[in-house]
């Protein structure tokens, strides 16, 4: 078996994350992207959700490019790989193959494809005047009779015969407007719109597959009448009043970054969520610019 590492996941540069940081603190993105493995541990002990989300994509992404084998196989704990992280990772991905199988969804296409788009093109269509990003996957919908088998199985309501991108993600608790949130993504309209238009790929529609955790770690207390569960949101390729949003939204975060500096600090995020800013030891939350 193939142990990823969260040292794989690949910062895709100037994408949707990238941008969208300059509507909320762009010193907190700046903080994020520097080398930094002293500050790294500024969370302490606590469970690292991002690298159990990386360690997960990874093992998405070699299900599904087809190189681990199927449900049946038993997948060891690796030394080295026994944290938290890899084991709660581990834990969520054998539960995700119980239900969706590598070609669930039709034909895979390909899977983590790196796209990039520069110049007038992308800064009239997306906003930005370089836009890159890492699509999870691709995949070709079956014919109409096995497009209805998967609407029984998943309620899924594909187009037959055509081409849809997906994204997992990870979560620890439903909410109650995560379908909305997923219509509305615009991440889901930034990539769709993107391979359309810039790359003239006759994508679809977007697929989130969402995994829910139980909030309690099951690896440190065992309940099974509590379970986790998985939800599929069908995104639809945007309409010209969603890609004027996308796209003024995009155009207005480059005007922050260009116009205030890379690092520039927004104090009035440092309690977003009302957690504590995990860089606010080390920020002193005044505008003037780094070197
Ligand atoms: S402490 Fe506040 S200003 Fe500094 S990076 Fe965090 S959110 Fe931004």
């Amino acid at each position: 078996m193939i142990i990823p590492s969260a040292a794989d996941s690949k910062d895709s540069g100037h994408g949707i994350t990238y941008w969208t940081a300059g509507a909320g603190c762009l010193r907190r993105d700046w903080f994020k992207r520097q080398p930094h493995e002293g500050l790294i541990s500024l969370g302490g002990d606590r469970f690292n959700e991002a690298k159990c989300g990386t360690l997960l994509h990874k093992l998405f992404e070699l299900y599904h490019g087809g190189q681990i084998p199927g449900p049946d196989v038993a997948l060891e704990y690796q030394e080295g790989n026994e944290n938290p992280e890899w084991a709660e990772a581990l834990r969520l991905f054998k539960f995700y193959i119980k239900i969706v199988r590598p070609g669930s969804f039709g034909t895979m296409v390909g899977t983590e494809r790196h796209f990039e788009h520069k110049g007038d093109k992308c800064l009239a269509t997306i906003g930005v005047p370089w836009f890159s990003g890492r699509i999870d996957g691709e995949f070709r919908s079956p014919g109409l009779a096995e497009c209805e088998a998967i609407y029984d199985e998943f309620k899924i309501d594909l187009a037959p015969n055509s081409l849809y991108y997906y994204d997992l993600k990870h979560h620890k608790a439903h909410s109650s407007t995560m379908v909305e949130e997923c219509h509305d993504s615009l991440q889901a309209h930034s990539y769709m719109i993107s391979g359309r238009v810039l790359r003239d790929e006759p994508v679809v529609g977007m697929l989130f597959i969402e995994v829910f955790r139980h909030k309690e770690l099951r690896w440190r207390d065992p309940d099974p009448k509590k379970a986790d569960s998985l939800v599929f949101v069908q995104v639809p390729y945007p309409d010209a009043g969603q890609a004027e949003v996308m796209r003024s939204h995009l155009e207005w975060c480059a005007d922050m970054r260009s116009r205030y500096g890379d690092d520039h600090p927004n104090p009035a995020r440092c309690y977003d969520w009302h957690r504590r800013c995990e860089w606010k030891d080390i920020c002193d939350r005044k505008g003037a610019a780094r070197g």
